[in-house]
Parts: structure tokens; C-alpha cells; sequence
């Protein structure tokens, strides 16, 4: 077996390649659609988010990240943040004297309508609908958790709403968190080039895209269906359509139910 070369396993990445000019707790651009993340890892933002579309879009102020680091918070010589739970069992729980204050210190850049999420497998299943709702609001400040999640009497304290991406367990909410904005900031005017793009796709109508097709018309045998190199729209529309209730029924019979009210 070839040996690793010596950097092997030892090299560190910085997770963000965005201007750290652009993710702080200070400078604000007003107007502009915020997200504020309280978390024990802010390195990991804006992460993906600093990239193509989004990173973009960032750069050019069509949205805000900040990040409000938890072990700032965290109490003693040794900054705690969490403690074991209360009734026995395994593993931490986030400190509500912890995560509290740093939520405070979060919402003192809150304005008009600007939820509180916790990012949770408790939660409620995020979904295109709740994405767009979001991005209507002024702003949203995310809690993302780790250990075995955070106090109770936070999350009632502040009315948080707690959001799932899905049914399995991550090791902390800072993915999700990602998975929740970058499903946002793109539904933002102007951030996406093509309009279109969102009334079109995957979850906007409730129903699943048709397949797409690009050159070369011929790959390894296999052609593009004809009806879309034909040049005629109409009908083209009318393939697209039958193809997404297809794949709908076929992929997603709950999705298709839900359309058409029949199964
Ligand atoms: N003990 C918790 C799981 C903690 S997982 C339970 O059983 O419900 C650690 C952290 O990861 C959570 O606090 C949450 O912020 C995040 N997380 C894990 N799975 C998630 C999911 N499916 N959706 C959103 N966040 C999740």
C-alpha cells in the first residue's frame, strides 16, 4: 500500500473562506435579511454558506451572518457550558445560564418578526413551506446544540421553536443550522439569478421536478428525449408536467396525496 504522505491526517482546514468581515457581531446592514447563530463552533460558518450562491450573496450584503460564540458564555475559570443532566443518565446537557445570556445577547439585534429556532430532532419537520416563511421574516437566530441538547426551561423561557431536518440524530446543529439557511437565503430577492428557478422547482408546487437533460445530445448511447430538443414549447411544458406527477406518484405517493387528494 502507498505510504500517506507525512501532512497525512495532520492538516488543518479552516472551515470558512468567507471575509471575516462579513460574519461579526458588530457591523449591521440595515434592511438586510439576518441571521444570527449561537453556537460552540462558530468556525464551522459560514461554511458552505460562504460559497457559490449564498457566499455570494453574502459578499454582496443581500443577507447577514453573525455568530455569537457560546463559551464566551460559559461559566468559571473554565467557561462551562454544560453539566451532566438532572435525574441521572448519559451524557451533558447545555446550561440554561449558559445558552440563556447568549440568546439575550442575540435577540438585542432582533427586529420585527424574527423567530427563535433550536435546531432538534424533536423538532418540527422543516420543509420548503417553513423556508419560505422564514425568509419573510426580518431575521431568525438559531440555536444550535450539542451534547445531548440544552435545558428545557430555555427553550419555554424564550418560546423557541424547535426544527428537525430530518428523522436521525447529528452530533450537533450547526449542519442543520446551514440546511435551514441555505433553504432560506436563496427564497431572498435577488439572490438566486433565475426567478424562475424557485416557482419551478422540487417542493415550491408540492410536487417532485421533472428530470433534466444537458449537451452532448448523445452520452455513452444514450439521447435526450426528443420532445425536448424538438424546439416546440408547448410541448415540452406538457412532457415536463406529466414527468413530475410521474415521478411524484411513483416517488412520493404522500406528496402526490396530498396534491390531489387522491392516493
Ligand atoms: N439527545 C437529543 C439529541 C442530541 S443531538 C435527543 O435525543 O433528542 C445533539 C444536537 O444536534 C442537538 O441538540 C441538535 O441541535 C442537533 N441535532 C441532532 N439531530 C438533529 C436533527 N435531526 N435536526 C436538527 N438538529 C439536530
Amino acid at each position: 500500500m502507498a505510504q500517506a504522505p507525512k501532512s497525512h491526517g495532520r492538516k488543518t482546514i479552516r472551515a470558512t473562506r468567507t471575509p471575516s468581515s462579513l460574519i461579526g457581531t458588530d457591523e449591521e446592514l440595515s434592511g438586510v435579511w439576518q441571521a444570527r447563530i449561537v453556537t460552540l463552533f462558530p468556525d464551522t460558518f459560514p461554511g458552505v454558506l460562504g460559497l457559490s450562491l449564498t457566499g455570494k450573496a453574502l459578499q454582496d450584503g443581500r443577507w447577514q451572518l453573525h455568530t455569537h460564540d457560546l463559551r464566551s458564555f460559559g461559566v468559571g475559570k473554565h467557561r462551562n457550558v454544560d453539566d451532566t443532566p438532572a435525574g441521572g443518565g448519559a451524557g451533558m446537557v447545555m446550561r440554561a445560564d449558559v445558552v440563556g445570556p447568549a440568546i439575550e445577547a442575540a435577540q438585542r439585534f432582533a427586529r420585527g418578526r424574527w423567530p427563535i429556532l433550536y435546531m432538534s430532532p424533536r423538532g418540527r419537520p422543516f420543509t420548503q413551506e417553513m423556508a419560505k416563511d422564514l425568509a419573510r421574516c426580518d431575521g431568525v437566530t438559531v440555536l444550535c446544540g450539542r451534547f445531548e441538547g440544552v435545558d428545557e426551561r430555555v427553550l419555554e423561557h424564550f418560546g423557541v421553536t424547535e426544527v428537525s431536518i430530518g428523522d436521525y440524530v447529528l452530533t450537533g446543529g450547526e449542519i442543520a443550522a446551514q440546511t435551514v439557511l441555505d433553504a432560506t437565503v436563496r427564497l431572498l430577492p435577488g439572490v438566486l439569478g433565475n426567478v424562475e428557478s424557485t416557482v419551478e422547482e422540487s417542493h415550491s408546487n408540492g410536487l417532485l421536478e421533472h428530470p433534466q437533460f444537458t449537451r452532448p445530445a448523445l452520452w455513452e448511447g444514450h439521447a435526450i428525449p426528443d420532445v425536448l430538443m424538438s424546439g416546440n414549447h408547448a410541448e415540452i411544458a406538457k412532457w415536463r408536467e406529466a414527468e413530475s406527477h410521474r415521478l411524484t406518484q411513483k416517488r412520493r405517493p404522500d406528496l402526490w396525496a396530498a396534491k390531489t387528494g387522491k392516493d
